[in-house]
């Protein structure tokens, strides 16, 4: 089972929100989201149209950087889904809501998603 390993920091900038993906963090000023409040270079970002397929594209990124799941994950599970033939989006998320490592994040067992996923990997869950 593969992860991301490179900076979780760079996810968040890439769609634009925050994703709390450092656990106590991303509640603090130390927040790359927070320190970054305008664009690089002398001229100010331009503002750009965003397509409808760059906006799907985000949301499911979005997804997919908040729950950890590789793209090709995600590919399989969607192919299962559609098997079944239902409303896929909202069985996807509920499937992934209800991943272990979730749940153990959610309840407070740790900090980030990275954590509580180390603790299912390593049998403390
Ligand atoms: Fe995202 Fe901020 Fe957390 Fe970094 S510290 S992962 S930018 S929310």
């Amino acid at each position: 089972m593969g992860r991301y390993t490179g900076p979780a920091c760079r996810l968040c900038r890439r769609v634009g929100e925050k994703l709390m993906l450092k656990g106590t963090r991303c509640a603090t000023l130390k927040c790359g989201m927070e320190k970054k409040t305008k664009s690089s270079g002398q001229r100010p970002a331009r503002r750009r149209k965003v397509s409808d397929y760059e906006l799907r594209l985000r949301e499911k990124q979005k997804a997919r950087f908040t729950y950890g799941v590789k793209e090709q994950q995600f590919r399989l599970s969607l192919k299962r889904l559609r098997r079944l033939r239902v409303c896929l989006v909202i069985i996807w998320l509920y499937c992934l809501k209800r991943r272990l490592d979730n749940v153990a994040y959610r309840l407070g067992f740790a900090e980030s998603r990275n954590q509580a996923r180390q603790m299912v990997q390593h049998g403390h869950v």
